[in-house]
Parts: structure tokens; C-alpha cells; sequence
């Protein structure tokens, strides 16, 4: 198939960080490979390497940590990715769930229509190469197979491309199982899958991805205002984690772009090195999806409010944000280059993620300065000491600089040295990475400083 393309010009992206850099870094560093990459590699799939799975883990660990830890009224679920297809019928995605797809005869380019300029769409005119275009096709997202040994129309199962149909079919069992009485909310956070016509972009866009949502059920007529709040809410949680935030803004669906169940819509977009794109959506999808399923089900999907005496289909408030390109999002916004003066004398250069601590791979690097005179065995006994609280690495190769210059490049907020001196007092070195600054620390102080670093922790660049 010809290569995709998709048309969203940079605007105003000042940072240092290119889609080339990360794509390159992350290979480097082990935070994302490509899908099969001995065999040319997968398109539209990316595997997460070890720095990659502890970043992911903790961007998702701090939206659960917000969503159910931090509200008494939502709670988990983990529902499975097969479901029963009727489920896709009820929530319209069998008919709906399409992209507008063109093709250029001449040069062979497929397109998402929505994503080239107008005038080549109206014009018809292929924007690589000014070849004529095909009409605009309907192309659904799903991926489709067969469950059992029979591939006929009675064995179609469809891979999910979201999961919040697993919170509303399951939101019966929950009022139930957990005595939730609205308002409340369901979180989930797994895999969906949407077959993608471009795929461009690293992880920004990929057919396999994870999804982290939350549904917020409420009566109907106290949607708006729950809407505005979970708007603010989410605002607030980008701020919390550090994301700079001239590099976030909303963007409201206009009547053209608001989806088959969606009442209002708004995106929260962030800067990308290729511009601004959608990084999360809030939306009121309304009793569309609860009134879809009660009425393909036959099952009574009604909330029954037995201190008022009312029933009613609960109207949802859904905030659906991408895990897998949070995790780019985090990458582009940590990145960072800067010409530094290395010992003093010849100007070097450094790239280093500025990742929070909480998000941070690897916490604190602890470093011998030489591996002989006991330094190595001093160093090993304060990794173990850190251990259970803290991520840690260990490297005792190389160059102090150089060692400085890899935890940088990985995002390791504080490195710990070990040297001769701290054989004779007791003290080792804490060095920030950010400032780069070095302080002597006791030792056995040393868990309850990286503790208040952490809480205290302000982005300075
Ligand atoms: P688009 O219009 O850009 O295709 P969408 O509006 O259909 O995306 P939603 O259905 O609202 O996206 O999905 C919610 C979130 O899931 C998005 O904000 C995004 O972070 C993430 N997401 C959606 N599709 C993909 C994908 N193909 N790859 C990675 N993340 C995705």
C-alpha cells in the first residue's frame, strides 16, 4: 500500500524536541521499539522497552492514583477486550465508526479526507503530487476476526476501539456489587484497537494503543455542570503532573466533528513537535450509549434512585485519554538540549529528559566513583537501602561525566556518587539533574532527602 500521509501544519512549536530526536531516543534508550522490526517492521505498532514500560507504568499509575484514590465515588474495572458483537451494533461504532478514506490514481497516496486541505478535497487534486483523487469512501475503524473454528457471520468478533463500552454494559454490576449511587464513576484503563489509515507520527497514532477512561454517570439536566468540572478537573491534572502549560489548550468540537452520541465535546490539545493534536477528550455523551444497550439487550439499563423514588438513564460524562500517547506527550515535553561548560573548561552539549520524579523511570542512578578501595560494595549497600522505596539503577562504567550525561538522557532526576570521602564520614554526593547541582548528603539521611526532593519537586526549565 502507497505510504499515508496526514496534513496538520507545525504551528508556533518553539521547543527543542523534533518527532526525529524522540523516535531516535527512545530506540537509543530503550523507552519504544518498532513492532517486528527484523522482519521490516510492523506499522501502526510499537513495543515499550524497560525504560518505556516504568514510564508508562507510572503516567498510568498517577491517572489511577487521581481518578480512584483521590474520589470516593469512582472505582476500577478491568473489562475483557472480546466482546459480544451486538455490543458494537448498540453503541453505533458497525455503523458509524468510519474514516472518510481517499486515494490519488496517479501516485497511489491514501488519505484521510478530514486530514488534507479543503481546496485539494473539493478540487480533487492529490496534495503529494496533483494527480486526481478517488471520491471519498467510508472506511470502518474496527478489526474484525472470526471466534471459534467456523468463519461465518455467526462468529464475528470485533477487537475493541475503546473500552468504555466495558464500563456501561458493566455499570449495573457495579451499582451493584459496590452500592454506588449516582453521581459516580467507572475507570478503566486497556488496549483498543482501531485500524488506522495513517499512522504516522511515532506513537502519536498507532492501530494498537491503550486507552485510560473514566465514566462519570449522572442525572440527567446535571450534565453540563458535571461536564464543566470534569473539564476543570482534568485541566488541573496536567498541571499537577508539570506538563508545561503553554504547550496545552482546549479545543471545542464544532458541529462537523462532534460524534454520533456526543452532545457537547471538547479536546484538551497539547504542542507536539508536529503541532497541536488531541490529547484527550472530554465529552457528555449524553444516555445515548445506556439507551442503546438497554434497547438491543432488552435488559432495563435505568438507575433506580430509591432516596428519591426515581428512575432514569444516567447521562455520562466520559474523559478518555490516550496512555500510549501520553507517554509520547511526556517525551516531547521533558525533552530538552543544553550547552553546558564540562569541567569548567570545554562546552559540551546534554540532552536530558526533565521528566516529574514521580513519572521518572529510574529515580535515583547510585555511582561508584571507582569500582576498587570498597567504593562498589559502599555504593551496591545504599542501592539496596533505596531499593524498596525508590527506583534505582546502578553503573559503575566509565567516566563520572559520561555516567552523568546516560542518566540524563533517561531522565534520572538524582544520581548518587560514591567516593573516597564517604568511606572516611559517611557522606556521598546528590546530584540534580536539573541544575546539576551537588550537595553532600549523610548517608543514612539520604531516603528521607530523596523523599522531600520528590514532594518538593518544581520544574525550573
Ligand atoms: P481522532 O479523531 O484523532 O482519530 P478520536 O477523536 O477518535 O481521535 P477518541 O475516540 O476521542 O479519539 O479517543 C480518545 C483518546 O484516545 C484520544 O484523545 C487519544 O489520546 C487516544 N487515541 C485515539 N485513537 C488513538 C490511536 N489510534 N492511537 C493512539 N491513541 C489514540
Amino acid at each position: 500500500m502507497s505510504e499515508f500521509n496526514e496534513y496538520c501544519p507545525a504551528e508556533q512549536y518553539t521547543g527543542k524536541a523534533t518527532m526525529e530526536k524522540i523516535t531516535s531516543l527512545a530506540k537509543r534508550r530503550g523507552f519504544v521499539f518498532q513492532s517486528s522490526e527484523i522482519y521490516g517492521g510492523q506499522s501502526g505498532a510499537w513495543d515499550y522497552g524497560p525504560l518505556g514500560i516504568e514510564l508508562k507504568n507510572r503516567i498510568q499509575t498517577q491517572w489511577w492514583k487521581e481518578m480512584t484514590m483521590l474520589h470516593d465515588n469512582i472505582v476500577g474495572l478491568d473489562a475483557a477486550i472480546l466482546m459480544h458483537p451486538r455490543t458494537w451494533e448498540a453503541s453505533g461504532h458497525v455503523e458509524n465508526f468510519t474514516d472518510p478514506l481517499v486515494d490519488c490514481k496517479k501516485c497511489k497516496s491514501r488519505f484521510r479526507a478530514d486530514m488534507i486541505p479543503d481546496e485539494n478535497l473539493s478540487a480533487k487534486k492529490c496534495p503529494d503530487c496533483g494527480g486526481e483523487l478517488t471520491d471519498t469512501r467510508k472506511f470502518n475503524l474496527m478489526f474484525k476476526s472470526h471466534i471459534g473454528p467456523a468463519e461465518d457471520t455467526a462468529s464475528v468478533i470485533y477487537l475493541r476501539p475503546e473500552t468504555a463500552q466495558g464500563i456501561y454494559i458493566n455499570y449495573k454490576n457495579i451499582i451493584q456489587s459496590s452500592r454506588m449511587k449516582i453521581p459516580f464513576g467507572i475507570a478503566q484503563v486497556g488496549k483498543a484497537f482501531r485500524n488506522e489509515i495513517v499512522t504516522k507520527n511515532f506513537i502519536f497514532r498507532t492501530c494498537e494503543f491503550e486507552q485510560m477512561e473514566m465514566q462519570y454517570f449522572v442525572k440527567p439536566g446535571t450534565d453540563d455542570e458535571w461536564f464543566n468540572e470534569w473539564r476543570k478537573q482534568r485541566w488541573a491534572y496536567y498541571q499537577k503532573l508539570g506538563v508545561k502549560m503553554d504547550h496545552l489548550r482546549w479545543h471545542q468540537h464544532g458541529p462537523d466533528e462532534l460524534a454520533h452520541y456526543a452532545k457537547d465535546a471538547y479536546d484538551i490539545q497539547y504542542l507536539f513537535p508536529m503541532g497541536w493534536r488531541e490529547l484527550e477528550g472530554v465529552h457528555n455523551r449524553t444516555d445515548y450509549d445506556l439507551s442503546r444497550h438497554s434497547q438491543y439487550s432488552g435488559k432495563d439499563m435505568q438507575y433506580i434512585d430509591q432516596d428519591n423514588n426515581e428512575r432514569y438513564i444516567p447521562y455520562i460524562i466520559e474523559t478518555s485519554a490516550g496512555l500510549t500517547r501520553n507517554v509520547l506527550m511526556i517525551l516531547c515535553d521533558a525533552y530538552d538540549e543544553e550547552q553546558i561548560a564540562d569541567k569548567g573548561n570545554e562546552d559540551d552539549m546534554r540532552t536530558v529528559l526533565r521528566f516529574h520524579p514521580a513519572l521518572a523511570p529510574v529515580t535515583v542512578a547510585i555511582l561508584p566513583l571507582m569500582k576498587k578501595d570498597g567504593l562498589a560494595e559502599f555504593a551496591q549497600d545504599i542501592r539496596k537501602e533505596l531499593q524498596d522505596d525508590y527506583s534505582t539503577d546502578y553503573d559503575q562504567s566509565g567516566a563520572i561525566g559520561r555516567r552523568y550525561r546516560r542518566q540524563d538522557e533517561a531522565g534520572t532526576p538524582f544520581c548518587v556518587t560514591v567516593d573516597y570521602q564517604s568511606k572516611e564520614d559517611g557522606t556521598v554526593t546528590l546530584r540534580f539533574r536539573d541544575s546539576m547541582e551537588q550537595v553532600r548528603v549523610p548517608k543514612a539521611e539520604l531516603a528521607a532527602r530523596l523523599r522531600q526532593e520528590i514532594k518538593s519537586y518544581k520544574r525550573i526549565k
